[in-house]
């Protein structure tokens, strides 16, 4: 029999932390979770089972590992605070399907990490995000292309809707488009700030990211320039579309060559980035080649 996730009881994290005699970092991003019904959405939202192997990012005192050790196959949980490993190794000592690893999660070799525990399997990685490295963390998992099948997050509340805007909305960035390149984006929960010791500032939401095979995402010949393209374009949101391109370093095209790009695209010449859905940006990227 697997152990019951005992962290949320009342007072338990409370108890833990003075048993530690631990100090929040600000600068790590520590707001743990405290409620048992949000940490029963991330479950779902992320469909864990037994089959499944999952990476955490940033396990905290434990309080959402016990509950991925519960349902899943196994759990290899990342944590970069060296004073919270041994708290780890006290609070997930009966649960033998979890390796703690101590370390940084955006300098760590992921790609080998898998490969050595996953049996072949996908990833599913699921964390409560430390929020000062959301966007950063979520490139490198989407970008590196590993072998993931899905990426289920506690994020503010904002980003979260970043991720699923469309064109035409003020929210929708450059986020937005490599989040929907990539994924297919669902908002789970919405989570007030209460749930969390100590409260953070703002609004949180629980956002699951299913992972597109390559034949279901937009059809482009250089991904790398659509990238490229979409940066300089949401770099400078205020200018055109193509003022916005002529002047960047990363763009190897001239005013003429984009401006006939964008012609034969059917954009018209004084269009803003921010209109253009992912197609087009794929379309532009395919001309100008
Ligand atoms: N999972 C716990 C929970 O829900 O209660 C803690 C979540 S807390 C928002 C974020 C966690 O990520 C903290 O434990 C923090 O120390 C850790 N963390 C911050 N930056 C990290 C990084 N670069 N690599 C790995 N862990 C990190």
């Amino acid at each position: 029999m697997r152990e019951e996730p005992w962290l949320t009881r009342p007072n338990k994290t409370k108890e833990v932390l003075r048993k530690y005699g631990f100090h929040f970092q600000k600068k790590f991003g520590q707001n743990f979770l405290l409620d048992s019904h949000v940490l029963e959405k991330i479950i779902a939202a992320a469909d864990i089972g037994r089959d499944d192997f999952v990476i955490e990012i940033g396990p905290g005192i434990g309080t959402l590992t016990q509950y991925l050790s519960y349902y899943a196959g196994n759990v290899a949980a990342v944590e970069i605070d060296k004073n919270l490993i041994p708290i780890l190794e006290d609070t997930l000592q009966d649960w033998d399907n979890v390796e703690i690893i101590s370390g940084d999660i955006m300098k760590m070799d992921l790609r080998k990490l898998i490969d050595e525990r996953s049996g072949g399997r996908k990833v599913k990685f699921v964390a409560n995000l430390p929020y000062y490295i959301t966007t950063p963390i979520l490139m490198r998992l989407l970008e590196e292309k590993l072998p993931v099948s899905s990426i289920t997050v506690m994020v503010q509340k904002e980003v979260a809707e970043r991720m699923q805007a469309g064109p035409g909305s003020k929210d929708y960035g450059a986020l937005s488009a490599a989040v929907q390149y990539y994924s297919e984006p669902g908002i789970a929960a919405n989570v007030p700030a209460n749930c969390f010791i100590p409260r953070p500032n703002v609004g949180s939401a629980v956002i699951n990211l299913r992972i597109k095979p390559e034949e279901e995402r937009v059809k482009v010949n250089d991904e790398e320039l659509m990238f490229h393209l979409i940066k300089a374009a949401f770099g400078q949101r205020r200018k055109t579309m193509l003022n916005a391109l002529k002047n960047d370093k990363r763009i190897p095209y001239n005013k003429e060559q984009i401006l006939e790009a964008m012609i034969s695209c059917g954009l018209p010449e004084n269009i803003r980035g921010e209109a253009l859905a992912l197609e087009q940006y794929a379309a532009l990227a395919d001309a100008l080649a």
